[in-house]
Protein backbone atom coordinates (compact mmCIF):
# COMPACT_ATOMS: atom_id res chain seq x y z
CA UNK A 1 0.00 0.00 0.00
CA UNK A 2 1.46 3.64 -0.68
CA UNK A 3 2.36 5.97 2.10
CA UNK A 4 -0.58 8.61 3.33
CA UNK A 5 0.11 11.39 1.29
CA UNK A 6 0.77 14.84 3.47
CA UNK A 7 -1.97 16.67 1.57
CA UNK A 8 -5.01 15.93 -0.44
CA UNK A 9 -5.90 18.97 -2.03
CA UNK A 10 -3.10 21.13 -3.12
CA UNK A 11 -3.55 25.42 -2.72
CA UNK A 12 -5.47 25.83 -6.26
CA UNK A 13 -7.92 23.26 -4.75
CA UNK A 14 -7.07 20.54 -7.13
CA UNK A 15 -6.81 16.45 -6.24
CA UNK A 16 -3.56 14.72 -6.38
CA UNK A 17 -4.83 13.61 -9.72
CA UNK A 18 -5.45 16.91 -10.84
CA UNK A 19 -9.33 17.08 -10.38
CA UNK A 20 -11.62 19.89 -8.86
CA UNK A 21 -13.51 18.38 -5.31
CA UNK A 22 -16.25 17.82 -7.30
CA UNK A 23 -14.96 16.45 -10.65
CA UNK A 24 -15.70 12.76 -11.57
CA UNK A 25 -12.62 10.82 -13.17
CA UNK A 26 -12.84 10.31 -16.98
CA UNK A 27 -15.51 7.30 -18.09
CA UNK A 28 -15.44 5.28 -21.15
CA UNK A 29 -18.12 2.72 -21.89
CA UNK A 30 -17.97 0.23 -24.73
CA UNK A 31 -21.67 -1.95 -25.41
CA UNK A 32 -22.30 -5.54 -26.03
CA UNK A 33 -18.41 -6.72 -25.71
CA UNK A 34 -19.31 -10.59 -24.85
CA UNK A 35 -21.05 -12.21 -27.71
CA UNK A 36 -22.41 -15.54 -25.44
CA UNK A 37 -24.53 -12.42 -22.67
CA UNK A 38 -27.63 -11.32 -23.43
CA UNK A 39 -26.41 -8.08 -22.67
CA UNK A 40 -23.16 -6.77 -21.66
CA UNK A 41 -20.86 -3.63 -21.13
CA UNK A 42 -16.72 -2.62 -20.47
CA UNK A 43 -16.40 0.37 -18.22
CA UNK A 44 -13.33 2.49 -17.78
CA UNK A 45 -14.02 4.86 -15.31
CA UNK A 46 -10.27 6.60 -14.28
CA UNK A 47 -7.94 3.23 -13.33
CA UNK A 48 -10.57 0.99 -12.84
CA UNK A 49 -11.73 -1.65 -15.25
CA UNK A 50 -14.95 -3.49 -15.22
CA UNK A 51 -17.12 -6.08 -17.34
CA UNK A 52 -20.65 -6.80 -16.45
CA UNK A 53 -22.79 -9.31 -18.37
CA UNK A 54 -26.65 -10.00 -18.03
CA UNK A 55 -28.28 -13.24 -19.02
CA UNK A 56 -32.00 -13.64 -18.98
CA UNK A 57 -34.44 -13.45 -18.18
CA UNK A 58 -34.38 -17.14 -18.04
CA UNK A 59 -36.37 -20.19 -15.86
CA UNK A 60 -35.15 -19.90 -12.68
CA UNK A 61 -33.77 -23.50 -11.13
CA UNK A 62 -34.05 -24.98 -8.43
CA UNK A 63 -37.99 -24.33 -8.57
CA UNK A 64 -38.33 -23.44 -4.58
CA UNK A 65 -36.30 -20.71 -5.20
CA UNK A 66 -39.08 -19.06 -7.84
CA UNK A 67 -40.71 -16.14 -6.65
CA UNK A 68 -44.22 -16.96 -8.31
CA UNK A 69 -44.91 -13.35 -9.38
CA UNK A 70 -41.60 -11.73 -10.27
CA UNK A 71 -38.27 -12.36 -11.91
CA UNK A 72 -35.23 -12.79 -9.23
CA UNK A 73 -32.31 -10.34 -9.59
CA UNK A 74 -29.52 -12.42 -9.04
CA UNK A 75 -26.05 -10.40 -8.43
CA UNK A 76 -22.17 -11.14 -8.65
CA UNK A 77 -19.88 -9.27 -7.76
CA UNK A 78 -16.20 -10.35 -8.25
CA UNK A 79 -13.19 -8.85 -7.82
CA UNK A 80 -10.28 -10.67 -10.27
CA UNK A 81 -7.36 -11.54 -8.28
CA UNK A 82 -5.06 -9.88 -10.30
CA UNK A 83 -7.10 -6.61 -9.65
CA UNK A 84 -5.59 -5.11 -7.04
CA UNK A 85 -1.94 -4.43 -5.26
CA UNK A 86 -1.96 -7.74 -3.06
CA UNK A 87 -3.85 -10.42 -4.63
CA UNK A 88 -7.01 -11.15 -3.53
CA UNK A 89 -7.93 -15.10 -2.70
CA UNK A 90 -10.26 -16.06 -5.51
CA UNK A 91 -13.91 -16.63 -4.66
CA UNK A 92 -16.69 -15.59 -2.72
CA UNK A 93 -15.80 -13.21 0.50
CA UNK A 94 -17.55 -11.31 3.04
CA UNK A 95 -17.19 -8.27 1.42
CA UNK A 96 -18.34 -9.61 -2.24
CA UNK A 97 -21.43 -11.15 -0.75
CA UNK A 98 -22.14 -8.06 1.14
CA UNK A 99 -22.05 -5.82 -2.54
CA UNK A 100 -23.65 -8.21 -4.46
CA UNK A 101 -26.46 -8.17 -2.22
CA UNK A 102 -26.76 -4.53 -2.29
CA UNK A 103 -26.03 -4.06 -5.52
CA UNK A 104 -28.96 -6.39 -6.47
CA UNK A 105 -31.06 -4.37 -4.68
CA UNK A 106 -29.80 -1.25 -5.73
CA UNK A 107 -31.88 -2.41 -9.00
CA UNK A 108 -35.11 -3.89 -7.41
CA UNK A 109 -37.12 -0.68 -8.05
CA UNK A 110 -36.12 -0.19 -11.72
CA UNK A 111 -36.52 -3.11 -13.28
CA UNK A 112 -39.89 -4.85 -14.22
CA UNK A 113 -39.78 -7.77 -12.89
CA UNK A 114 -43.38 -8.22 -12.20
CA UNK A 115 -43.14 -9.03 -15.85
CA UNK A 116 -41.16 -12.08 -15.70
CA UNK A 117 -42.30 -14.23 -12.73
CA UNK A 118 -40.65 -17.77 -11.77
CA UNK A 119 -37.57 -16.21 -13.89
CA UNK A 120 -34.12 -14.81 -12.43
CA UNK A 121 -32.02 -12.15 -14.26
CA UNK A 122 -28.32 -13.31 -13.59
CA UNK A 123 -25.66 -10.43 -13.67
CA UNK A 124 -22.09 -10.52 -13.88
CA UNK A 125 -19.70 -7.87 -12.88
CA UNK A 126 -16.06 -9.03 -12.83
CA UNK A 127 -13.92 -6.16 -11.62
CA UNK A 128 -10.57 -6.35 -13.65
CA UNK A 129 -8.65 -3.33 -12.31
CA UNK A 130 -9.20 -2.17 -9.15
CA UNK A 131 -8.86 2.08 -7.65
CA UNK A 132 -11.97 2.63 -5.62
CA UNK A 133 -15.33 2.70 -6.48
CA UNK A 134 -15.21 -0.36 -7.95
CA UNK A 135 -18.98 -1.01 -6.35
CA UNK A 136 -20.21 2.13 -8.34
CA UNK A 137 -18.42 1.53 -11.37
CA UNK A 138 -19.98 -2.13 -11.74
CA UNK A 139 -23.53 -1.09 -11.00
CA UNK A 140 -22.85 2.12 -14.01
CA UNK A 141 -21.71 -0.84 -16.31
CA UNK A 142 -24.28 -3.44 -14.97
CA UNK A 143 -27.00 -0.76 -16.35
CA UNK A 144 -25.79 -0.35 -19.49
CA UNK A 145 -25.94 -4.67 -19.54
CA UNK A 146 -29.28 -4.76 -18.56
CA UNK A 147 -30.51 -2.19 -21.59
CA UNK A 148 -28.17 -4.00 -23.59
CA UNK A 149 -30.00 -7.15 -23.10
CA UNK A 150 -33.59 -5.55 -23.47
CA UNK A 151 -34.99 -6.06 -20.04
CA UNK A 152 -37.58 -3.69 -19.39
CA UNK A 153 -36.87 -0.63 -16.78
CA UNK A 154 -38.29 2.42 -15.50
CA UNK A 155 -34.54 3.70 -16.09
CA UNK A 156 -31.08 3.31 -15.53
CA UNK A 157 -29.32 3.04 -12.23
CA UNK A 158 -26.57 5.26 -12.18
CA UNK A 159 -23.58 5.00 -9.03
CA UNK A 160 -20.75 7.40 -8.00
CA UNK A 161 -19.26 7.71 -3.97
CA UNK A 162 -18.13 11.06 -1.82
CA UNK A 163 -16.12 11.14 0.45
CA UNK A 164 -13.72 13.11 2.26
CA UNK A 165 -9.92 14.11 2.52
CA UNK A 166 -8.27 17.55 4.38
CA UNK A 167 -11.89 18.28 5.85
CA UNK A 168 -13.53 18.75 2.52
CA UNK A 169 -16.14 16.71 0.36
CA UNK A 170 -14.87 15.28 -2.53
CA UNK A 171 -16.28 13.49 -5.12
CA UNK A 172 -15.35 10.03 -6.69
CA UNK A 173 -12.79 8.61 -4.36
CA UNK A 174 -9.23 7.78 -5.99
CA UNK A 175 -7.72 4.70 -4.12
CA UNK A 176 -5.43 7.03 -1.98
CA UNK A 177 -8.61 9.37 -0.71
CA UNK A 178 -10.53 5.98 -0.48
CA UNK A 179 -8.35 4.27 2.03
CA UNK A 180 -6.59 7.39 4.11
CA UNK A 181 -9.83 9.71 3.84
CA UNK A 182 -12.22 10.39 6.68
CA UNK A 183 -15.36 9.06 4.95
CA UNK A 184 -16.68 7.39 2.14
CA UNK A 185 -20.07 7.01 0.60
CA UNK A 186 -21.20 5.83 -2.41
CA UNK A 187 -24.45 5.58 -3.40
CA UNK A 188 -26.68 4.42 -6.43
CA UNK A 189 -29.77 6.58 -7.62
CA UNK A 190 -32.25 5.76 -10.31
CA UNK A 191 -32.54 8.75 -13.46
CA UNK A 192 -35.23 10.49 -10.93
CA UNK A 193 -32.83 10.70 -8.10
CA UNK A 194 -34.29 7.67 -5.67
CA UNK A 195 -31.55 6.83 -3.75
CA UNK A 196 -31.48 2.92 -4.27
CA UNK A 197 -28.13 2.01 -2.40
CA UNK A 198 -26.47 3.96 0.29
CA UNK A 199 -23.60 2.69 2.51
CA UNK A 200 -21.48 4.75 4.41
CA UNK A 201 -17.73 4.72 5.88
CA UNK A 202 -16.26 6.95 8.26
CA UNK A 203 -18.12 9.71 9.87
CA UNK A 204 -19.60 12.98 8.68
CA UNK A 205 -21.41 15.77 10.33
CA UNK A 206 -25.27 16.18 9.78
CA UNK A 207 -24.54 19.23 7.81
CA UNK A 208 -21.38 17.49 5.46
CA UNK A 209 -23.67 14.02 4.63
CA UNK A 210 -26.58 16.71 3.06
CA UNK A 211 -24.35 18.61 1.11
CA UNK A 212 -22.73 15.22 0.28
CA UNK A 213 -25.78 14.46 -0.88
CA UNK A 214 -26.34 17.01 -3.16
CA UNK A 215 -22.47 16.40 -4.07
CA UNK A 216 -23.17 12.96 -5.25
CA UNK A 217 -26.35 13.22 -6.30
CA UNK A 218 -24.81 15.86 -9.26
CA UNK A 219 -22.34 13.17 -9.99
CA UNK A 220 -25.53 10.39 -10.31
CA UNK A 221 -26.22 12.68 -12.78
CA UNK A 222 -23.35 13.48 -14.81
CA UNK A 223 -23.04 9.99 -14.65
CA UNK A 224 -26.45 9.61 -16.02
CA UNK A 225 -25.89 11.51 -19.31
CA UNK A 226 -22.41 9.29 -20.41
CA UNK A 227 -24.59 5.98 -19.78
CA UNK A 228 -27.24 7.71 -21.98
CA UNK A 229 -24.92 9.29 -24.58
CA UNK A 230 -23.40 5.58 -25.06
CA UNK A 231 -26.67 3.78 -25.30
CA UNK A 232 -27.90 6.80 -28.07
CA UNK A 233 -24.27 6.01 -29.81
CA UNK A 234 -24.73 2.12 -29.90
CA UNK A 235 -28.28 2.01 -30.64
CA UNK A 236 -29.77 5.82 -31.90
CA UNK A 237 -30.64 8.58 -30.40
CA UNK A 238 -34.28 8.10 -30.70
CA UNK A 239 -34.99 9.03 -27.17
CA UNK A 240 -36.49 5.65 -26.46
CA UNK A 241 -34.45 5.29 -23.18
CA UNK A 242 -36.14 8.38 -21.62
CA UNK A 243 -39.87 7.03 -20.29
CA UNK A 244 -42.06 9.60 -20.54
CA UNK A 245 -44.94 10.08 -17.64
CA UNK A 246 -47.83 8.22 -20.18
CA UNK A 247 -44.95 5.38 -20.50
CA UNK A 248 -44.44 4.81 -16.67
CA UNK A 249 -48.33 5.22 -16.28
CA UNK A 250 -48.82 2.36 -18.97
CA UNK A 251 -46.60 0.26 -16.76
CA UNK A 252 -47.81 0.92 -14.00
CA UNK A 253 -51.01 -0.45 -15.33
CA UNK A 254 -49.61 -3.46 -16.60
CA UNK A 255 -48.40 -4.11 -13.28
CA UNK A 256 -51.50 -3.84 -11.67
CA UNK A 257 -53.21 -6.56 -13.99
CA UNK A 258 -50.75 -8.82 -12.99
CA UNK A 259 -51.16 -8.18 -9.80
CA UNK A 260 -54.77 -8.67 -9.96
CA UNK A 261 -54.48 -11.69 -12.74
CA UNK A 262 -52.16 -13.36 -9.73
CA UNK A 263 -54.61 -12.61 -6.92
CA UNK A 264 -57.56 -14.21 -9.25
CA UNK A 265 -58.19 -18.03 -7.65
CA UNK A 266 -59.18 -18.77 -10.98
CA UNK A 267 -55.59 -18.67 -12.28
CA UNK A 268 -54.11 -20.91 -9.50
CA UNK A 269 -53.17 -23.71 -11.40
CA UNK A 270 -51.19 -21.19 -14.12
CA UNK A 271 -47.78 -21.87 -13.32
CA UNK A 272 -46.39 -19.40 -16.06
CA UNK A 273 -43.45 -20.24 -17.99
CA UNK A 274 -42.02 -23.14 -15.93
CA UNK A 275 -42.70 -26.19 -17.81
CA UNK A 276 -40.51 -29.10 -17.69
CA UNK A 277 -39.79 -29.15 -20.92
CA UNK A 278 -38.30 -25.84 -21.48
CA UNK A 279 -35.35 -26.82 -19.12
CA UNK A 280 -32.09 -27.20 -21.26
CA UNK A 281 -30.53 -30.01 -20.67
CA UNK A 282 -27.64 -28.13 -20.02
CA UNK A 283 -28.55 -25.87 -17.67
CA UNK A 284 -30.70 -28.81 -15.56
CA UNK A 285 -27.87 -30.54 -15.20
CA UNK A 286 -25.87 -27.34 -14.06
CA UNK A 287 -28.71 -26.79 -11.59
CA UNK A 288 -28.51 -30.11 -10.81
CA UNK A 289 -25.04 -30.23 -9.97
CA UNK A 290 -25.63 -27.07 -7.94
CA UNK A 291 -28.49 -28.53 -5.61
CA UNK A 292 -25.59 -31.67 -5.14
CA UNK A 293 -23.15 -29.44 -3.79
CA UNK A 294 -25.28 -27.39 -1.41
CA UNK A 295 -24.12 -25.06 -2.91
CA UNK A 296 -25.93 -21.34 -2.67
CA UNK A 297 -27.14 -19.76 -5.99
CA UNK A 298 -27.47 -16.66 -4.53
CA UNK A 299 -23.85 -16.00 -6.16
N1 LIG B 1 -9.12 -3.09 -2.33
C1 LIG B 1 -8.05 -3.97 -2.28
N2 LIG B 1 -8.27 -5.21 -1.77
C2 LIG B 1 -9.48 -5.63 -1.32
C3 LIG B 1 -10.55 -4.73 -1.37
C4 LIG B 1 -10.34 -3.46 -1.88
O1 LIG B 1 -6.94 -3.61 -2.69
O2 LIG B 1 -9.62 -6.78 -0.88
C5 LIG B 1 -8.89 -1.73 -2.89
C6 LIG B 1 -9.43 -1.62 -4.30
O3 LIG B 1 -8.61 -0.79 -5.07
C7 LIG B 1 -10.77 -0.98 -4.06
C8 LIG B 1 -10.43 -0.02 -2.94
O4 LIG B 1 -9.54 -0.74 -2.12
O5 LIG B 1 -11.26 -0.34 -5.22
C9 LIG B 1 -11.60 0.46 -2.14
O6 LIG B 1 -12.32 -0.64 -1.66
P1 LIG B 1 -13.77 -0.52 -1.06
O7 LIG B 1 -14.01 -1.71 -0.20
O8 LIG B 1 -13.98 0.85 -0.48
O9 LIG B 1 -14.72 -0.69 -2.35
P2 LIG B 1 -14.88 0.19 -3.64
O10 LIG B 1 -14.56 1.61 -3.29
O11 LIG B 1 -13.94 -0.37 -4.68
O12 LIG B 1 -16.31 0.01 -4.02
Amino acid sequence: MSDKPDKFIDDNGLRLDGRRVDEIRPMKIDIGVLSRADGSCYLEWGKNKVLAAVYGPRTLHPRRKQIPDAALIRYRYNMASFSVEDRIRPGPSRRSVEISKVSAEAFEPVVLTKFYPNTVIDIFTEIIQADAGTRTAAINAASIALADAGIPMKGLVSACAVGKVDGQLVLDLNKDEDNFGAADLPVAMTQDGEITLIQMDGNLTQEEFKEAIEMVRAGCMEILEIQKKALYTKFGDDSSFDLTEEDLSDIQADEQLIDEDADNPANEDDEGIDEPEDIDPDEKKINEEEELDGESDEQ
